[in-house]
């Protein structure tokens, strides 16, 4: 029997005041998970009062007794990883394996941004005036609003989360339409692990009918967005305009580069995990190979013969542009797999770097192989988009692999591994058009989820002027 998903407004699982609901479907094959309640602007106006009104009681909490219920949450997660990622590859349709690591990624978040609770750093400094104390500490925002999208289910909504709500804030959390089920499994854990009503509350429903009420809402005062570099830059037009913080990862459109000198089978196991791990839908999925002259045939034939022997395309756009689709391209129109959202592993050759499946994200088992004569080249290929996620190098030349880390625009930089599979614990993020400068996870988070706030504290007992006064 299919399950009905509620929002969490206020510490309580309620419908929404429209009395409405939309679909919750198995990608793999159409059938009904649940019925989801769909939320109009009167909801968000709910869960963004409940939080304005959790707000003070949450930020006076010290830090480190928030960061026990993380670690409490992080416990239940552990518990329940299996269920957690059998819900997710029903919901979402990537392996259980993958769905596997997914959950992981959000127990790491959540372990580690739960240490954060004793740390949270600031700077004390000497001051330039004698009796005077500088130093700097942290300030939440007030009210986080957290869109996420549908392909990391969970671990995207804990890098949000966790490192919002460690720093203080409260927060209004609404998940992709495809993935509620996990949104809901979510809340339930940090419900469960002792979160006060109010801190955290869940509004399911569609991003185009909320988004915008969401984001200019005068209670809101961070709006942290993953998603596609349209939405984000919708999102920052309207924020910007209200001066709000806000924070954008985007697409990317990143490359694996192989040099001559590179163990070539080494790289083409990168380049078939990173361009059709998760059907190629991750934000840092290999979807351009720039391959040097001198092994490009060897490699092409070898990631096609591997792309051709793998269970599951599009190629027509690409086609017209004269590129060549030497593996997969189809969408199976027959058999068990017709009522799903499939497509083949898609290996295309003879592309240009200016073509629109060199330039454009696609998010889907797609790849493109260009080819290059150098180094200079390759990174100038590499360089030559609006995005900046991720990308690697596959060689064994020391001086090739130091070069391409300090000229590669990009936010991620692997040397002999593909551009998937990034660790917690450093920042997450990207250049250029993939955000607006800001990153997830790692330190960094907690810059994203607070204010710096510099506080002097004159002891002389006199006026002091600083950069007047002299010390003798
Ligand atoms: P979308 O931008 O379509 O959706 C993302 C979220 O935004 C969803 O919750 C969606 O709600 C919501 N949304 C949709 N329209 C609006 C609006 N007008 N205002 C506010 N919110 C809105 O992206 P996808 O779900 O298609 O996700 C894939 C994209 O995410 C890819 O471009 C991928 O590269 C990027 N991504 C980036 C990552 C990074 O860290 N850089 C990581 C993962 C993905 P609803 O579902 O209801 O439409």
């Amino acid at each position: 029997m299919a399950m009905h998903l509620q929002n969490h407004i206020d510490g309580r699982w309620a419908d929404s005041v429209s009395g409405e609901t939309f679909e919750n479907t198995d990608p793999a094959n159409g059938e009904l998970i649940a019925t989801v309640t769909r939320s109009r602007t009167a909801d968000v106006d709910k869960a963004v009062e409940a939080a304005r009104r959790a707000y003070d009681a949450w930020r006076l909490t010290p830090a480190p007794k928030r960061g026990e219920i993380l670690y409490r949450a992080g416990e239940i997660m552990l518990a329940r990883k299996e269920d957690l990622a059998r819900e997710m590859t029903r919901e979402m349709g990537k392996v259980v394996a993958e769905a596997r690591g997914d959950v992981q990624e959000g127990i790491d978040m959540t372990y580690y941004i739960a240490g954060e609770g004793r740390r949270q750093f600031g700077d004390v400094v000497p001051a330039e005036l004698p009796n005077k104390w500088a130093m700097s500490m942290r300030h939440p925002h007030g009210v986080v609003a957290a869109i996420t999208p549908w392909n990391f289910p969970f671990a995207i909504p804990t890098w949000k989360l966790m490192p919002a709500l460690i720093c203080g804030n409260t927060v209004v959390f609404k998940p992709a339409s495809y993935t509620p089920l996990l949104a809901v499994r979510l809340v339930q854990i940090l419900e469960e692990a002792g979160l006060p009503k109010g801190v955290l509350n869940l509004v399911l429903g569609s991003g185009g009918d909320l988004g915008d009420h969401i984001v200019t809402h005068p209670g809101v005062d961070l709006i942290s967005f993953t998603g596609s570099s349209d939405t984000g830059a919708h999102i920052s037009e309207l924020a910007g305009k209200l001066l709000k913080r806000v924070s954008c990862e985007l697409g990317g459109k990143n490359a694996i580069v192989v040099m001559d000198d590179a163990s070539v089978d080494l790289a083409v196991d990168g380049i078939v995990w990173s361009a059709f791990g998760t059907s190629g839908q991750r934000c840092t999925a290999a979807s351009r190979v720039i391959a040097h002259r001198g092994v490009a045939m060897e490699l092409i034939d070898k990631v096609v013969g591997r792309a051709k022997k793998m269970r599951m395309g599009h190629g027509p756009i690409a086609e017209h542009e004269g590129a060549t689709v030497a593996a997969g391209g189809k969408i199976p129109r027959d058999g068990a797999l017709a009522k799903g959202f499939f497509h083949e592993p898609t290996v295309l050759v003879d592309v240009k770097p200016n073509m629109r499946v060199a330039q454009e994200e696609i998010f889907g088992p797609v790849t493109a192989i260009i080819e290059s004569a150098s180094l200079d080249e390759a990174v100038k290929i590499l360089n030559s988009t609006k995005y900046g996620l991720s990308c690697s190098l596959y060689t064994s030349n020391v001086n090739n692999a130091f070069r391409f880390m300090r000229d590669a625009e990009c936010g991620l930089v692997y040397v002999n591994a593909g551009t998937i599979g990034a660790e917690i614990q450093l920042p997450f993020g990207g250049m250029k058009a993939t955000g607006n400068g800001h990153r997830e996870a790692g330190r960094a988070a907690l810059d994203v989820y607070s204010e710096w706030k510099s506080i002097y504290v004159d002891y002389s007992g006199k006026l002091q002027r600083a950069q007047m006064d002299t010390s003798e």
